[in-house]
């Protein structure tokens, strides 16, 4: 059965059903208006056929021939004097295709973009390319909405480092309303002057947007993004656990290098093989390189340039300009033995030592009768890497299994920043206590995660009341990595107190620019702004109203929150908890 749409002022004359059903249509209505002065006209100049596309029934497409007239137009001071009726119902003027049609492909190019789209719209034996599907969405016009309140700004990459764009969430919807090609103060002031509705802006730490607000909203309250807050507080914590753990390292090798000087002086122990020494050193240097090339990364993300990173670390700046564009730990290389006097006679004494030959000084003797100028020292050294590789050797590696090696060597500055960062009760067992290890390793670290839980308490519970306070004991604790953060919090004081006192934050940003990233990806990096714009702002029906709906429970519970806030000067009132992991 083939069901086909409701139209009032035409007259189905033919149905044709082959590979393709034609519908041949001829229009009814007696007059039409003039599209540019609207007076009705009856008088025909001319006939026509125009063809459009529809949508598939039954696996079949559609096309439609439609005989359509031309009309004179009877008021005489009109411009127009013949026009074309037109079929508002059915299609836009001039248009091949009917407006059902249309929606249909502008639906599939907002969701799975312009090529992935007309390879649906084949599959499903619907007409459009993806030329046509790509113009369809360059063409919508965004739905009218009511003017925001309260919006959140975040950057996104068009190419990382070099250029960025912004995306403009409502945050009471919880809905993208624009994106701006880039992040400059004027382009971001402009628009902001165009939506003087705006009273509060959450966004990231970045002084542009701040600058940008204040010139392009300053009835506005700005409010720091908390995530973003926690983000550099986590970014100056990893310095200093860098630092410490670096500390611990090296004590740690000190103490490990003494004792098996006292050992050796003891005389319990004979000398491990020197390739065991090599790989001891290699491991140790290769810890050292780890602990400052984190102390690079977590210098580079406060935006510390690589001159003053070399100057701090007393590193070339090359070096730390190459660490930072590989992005990854440079891997210390075993060192090059240097060539040793022994080396021309280390045939002889092996086929001497399988011989039975095993005595120092006899070798030796015989060693120098061959011309061998080395100390005794250095052939006895060589003799120990000769030793059978059985009972001694195992013996030594259980040993060293049992006086355990401090695991605190083996974490680096990143692992430890998390088990700072995460909710103590959300650790395992073992996290737990190598946290209680961490914190005990140093009197800093003790502190360092004292500031960090205080913080973290103000961003769960809202209590920015206490940030002065805050402030005052990372003073008084003369932490240096805290003083960046410090730092930046006091150039954008009203703006974190905002964030550490009012519910907004850039959650919902978070996922909006995912979801472009994710746009991006499908158009294969060559969407334009006037492409990416139309479908990262699409949102569906179902969609929106869900959002218009949540906004309205919001907006009850902002009211309850309101009422409670009133009373809590004189009450122990409890702020309704947001988990770090929703806020940061
Ligand atoms: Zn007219």
């Amino acid at each position: 059965m083939i069901i086909f749409l409701d139209l009032p002022e035409a007259q189905v004359e033919r149905v044709d059903v082959a590979e393709e059903i034609t519908l041949t249509l001829r229009t009814t209505s007696p007059t039409a208006p003039c599209p540019s002065c609207g007076t009705q006209s009856s008088q025909i100049q001319s006939r026509y056929t125009r063809t459009l596309r529809d949508l598939p029934s039954g696996g079949r497409p559609i096309r439609l021939i439609m005989h359509v007239r031309r009309f004179f137009c009877k008021k005489r001071t009109c411009a127009q004097k013949i026009f074309a009726e037109r079929l508002p119902a059915l299609c836009r003027p001039h248009a091949q295709r009917t407006k059902q049609l249309q929606e249909a492909l502008r639906q599939l190019g907002f969701r799975v973009g312009g090529q992935a789209g007309a390879d649906a719209a084949s599959e499903l034996s619907v007409s459009g390319s993806r030329d046509t599907i790509l113009r369809l969405v360059r063409q919508s016009q965004p739905s009218a909405r009511a003017e925001p309140h309260v919006i959140g700004l975040d950057d996104w990459a068009w190419k990382r480092r070099l250029r960025y764009g912004t995306l403009i969430c409502d945050l009471e919807l919880g809905l993208p309303i624009d994106l701006l090609a880039d992040r400059s103060v004027e382009t971001v002031s402009a628009w902001l002057k165009m939506h003087p509705s705006i009273d509060t802006i959450s966004r990231d730490g970045s002084s542009q947007y701040a600058s940008a607000m204040k010139k392009g909203a300053p009835q506005a309250r700005q409010v720091s993004d908390r995530w973003h807050l926690v983000k550099n507080l986590a970014a100056c914590v990893s310095v200093q656990l860098a630092q410490s753990l670096a500390e611990l390292r090296r004590a740690e090798q000190v103490k490990a290098r003494s004792e098996k000087k006292a050992r050796r002086q003891a005389g319990e122990e004979r000398r491990p093989a020197q390739t065991r020494a090599v790989q001891h050193a290699q491991q140790a240097r290769q810890a050292e390189r780890t602990a400052r090339y984190e102390h690079i990364m977590a210098l580079q993300k406060q935006g510390v340039n690589s001159a003053e990173i070399a100057f701090q670390l007393g590193v070339t700046q090359r070096t730390i300009q190459r660490w930072i564009a590989t992005e990854t730990i440079p891997y210390s290389r075993p060192r090059k033995q240097r060539s040793r006097l022994i080396d021309p006679y280390k045939i002889y004494l092996l086929k001497r030592w399988h011989q039975g030959c095993r005595k120092g000084a006899q070798l030796e003797r015989a060693l120098r009768a061959k011309g061998y100028k080395g100390s005794g020292r250095a052939l006895s050294r060589s003799l120990e890497t000769l030793e059978p590789t059985g009972s001694s050797v195992r013996k030594r590696g259980s040993a060293s299994a049992t006086s355990l090696p401090n695991p605190l060597l083996a974490l680096s500055a990143q692992q430890a920043t998390w088990l700072f960062f995460r909710r103590s009760e959300d650790l395992k067992t073992e996290e737990q206590e190598t946290l209680r290890q961490v914190r005990q390793a140093s009197p800093h670290l003790e502190t360092a995660y004292q500031l960090v839980e205080a913080f973290l308490h103000m961003v769960r519970e809202r209590t920015g009341e206490q940030l002065d306070a805050w402030l005052g004991t990372v003073q008084a604790s003369h932490l240096e990595a805290f003083q960046t953060f410090v730092t930046g919090v006091q150039q954008d004081k009203d703006a974190v107190f905002a964030a550490l006192t009012l519910s907004w934050n850039n959650g919902p940003l978070e996922g909006n620019v995912n979801r472009l990233k994710l746009i991006k990806r499908s158009m294969y990096g060559r969407a334009e702004i006037d492409l990416l714009k139309p479908r990262v702002l699409y949102q569906s029906k179902k969609n929106r109203d869900r959002k218009s709906k949540r906004k309205n429970h919001q907006a009850q519970q902002v009211d309850r929150l309101k009422k409670l806030k009133s009373m809590k000067s004189n009450t122990n009132f409890q702020h309704t908890t947001t988990g770090i992991s929703k806020v940061a």
